[in-house]
């Protein structure tokens, strides 16, 4: 196949977002068709010259100072890098991610300064979360970011969001990881991960050496066609996750992006997946499964087939009335 390959170690820079996998996940791919399905660009499938100036989910309107996203009350996402160390094909943030903020993709000290500065000034800020991008492709930045947020009485939670771990499990800094998880009582440990084969030996003792750190290690999926459209790949994931003390967060539908469209399922199948899951799985491994909805503001809780509703229109968090066509639109960038 004609793809275009880049090192792990090379910093993306390009306009397209292009395949990038480094030598471990190579390596999986053998053996994995859905990791192969994750990473593999796929030139007929993938329209990458599309338009990506759609901010599907309102990110870049709900920016306070840059390099972070403010949408919820209390809390502040701060996107610490838009390099990722291997591009998965149904990346969201692909107008971003690999696309590059300075030549390397992450944030400089003076723009952490001024998100320091940020929370320092708005009490209300509770919780502040590290993402991407993969924020671990940043590692000083992320230190300096979270030992000076430490020092502000009124932060009281830490999160870290990556998909590092499971992309190349022996360049984690074991030093770095250790000296956060001490920065706070509750410092959590959110890992993006979509398939068990993702669980191998080295990432499943990772795990257990961020457990040891003391993090309260959460997961986040995102519902993909091809790679994990079935109650039985869920099943098996979230209790390989429950069984390693991480425990199953958030389970996403998946948005349509450029060129995301082939990993995009029906609503209506992912509702009933999880309908099916919810009694088969403790309550502990079943996750959330939400949705951010486009063009509005949340993460709102999808119902199951327990409750009848209308699967046309949803609320977001301010009350705003979107329907499904509505958001079908904007992911075809005819909204706004
Ligand atoms: C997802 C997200 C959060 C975290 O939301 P939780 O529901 O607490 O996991 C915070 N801020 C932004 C902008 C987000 O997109
Ligand atoms: S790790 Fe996350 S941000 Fe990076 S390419 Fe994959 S989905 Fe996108």
């Amino acid at each position: 196949m004609d793809v275009i390959a880049t090192t792990a170690e090379q910093d993306s820079t390009e306009s397209r977002f292009a395949e990038k996998v480094t030598p471990y996940l190579r390596d999986l791919m053998e053996s994995s068709e859905a990791i192969r399905e994750m990473y593999q660009l796929n030139p007929e499938l993938e329209n990458l010259e599309a338009d990506t100036s759609v901010d599907l989910l309102n990110e870049k309107t709900s920016t306070p100072v840059f390099g972070t996203v403010k949408k919820y009350e209390g809390q502040l996402l701060a996107l610490l890098s838009y390099t990722c160390v291997s591009n998965c094909r149904y990346c969201e943030r692909q107008d971003r991610v690999g696309v590059g903020l300075d030549s390397a993709g992450r944030l400089t000290k003076e723009k952490i300064d001024n998100i320091i500065d940020y929370v320092a000034g708005d009490e209300t800020i509770y919780e502040v979360i590290a993402s991407g991008g993969d924020p671990l492709t940043n590692p000083k930045g992320l230190r300096y970011l979270f030992e000076e947020l430490s020092k502000l009485e009124h932060v009281k939670v830490l999160r870290i969001h990556t998909r590092f771990p499971l992309q190349n499990p022996d360049k984690v800094d074991l030093k770095l990881m250790a000296d956060l998880s001490q920065l706070r009582e509750a410092v959590y440990f959110s890992l993006h991960i979509d398939h068990p084969d993702e669980l191998t030996p080295k990432a499943i003792k990772l795990i257990a050496e961020l457990k040891a750190m003391g993090y309260i290690m959460i997961t986040q999926t995102v519902f993909l066609k091809g790679i994990n459209d079935s109650v039985e790949t869920l099943k098996d994931l979230f209790l390989k996750l429950f069984e390693l003390g991480v425990r199953p967060y958030y389970i996403y539908h998946g948005q349509e992006v450029t060129s995301t469209r082939r990993f995009v399922m029906d609503l209506d199948d992912e509702v009933n997946i999880m309908t099916d899951l919810r009694n088969q799985l403790s309550g502990l491994a079943f996750p959330q499964h939400v949705i951010d909805i486009p063009g509005a503001s949340g993460k709102v809780v999808v119902p199951s087939n327990h409750w009848s509703y209308d699967s046309g229109s949803v609320s977001d968090f301010k009350g705003k009335r979107v329907t499904t066509s509505d958001w079908n639109e904007i992911a075809q960038g005819k909204g706004h």
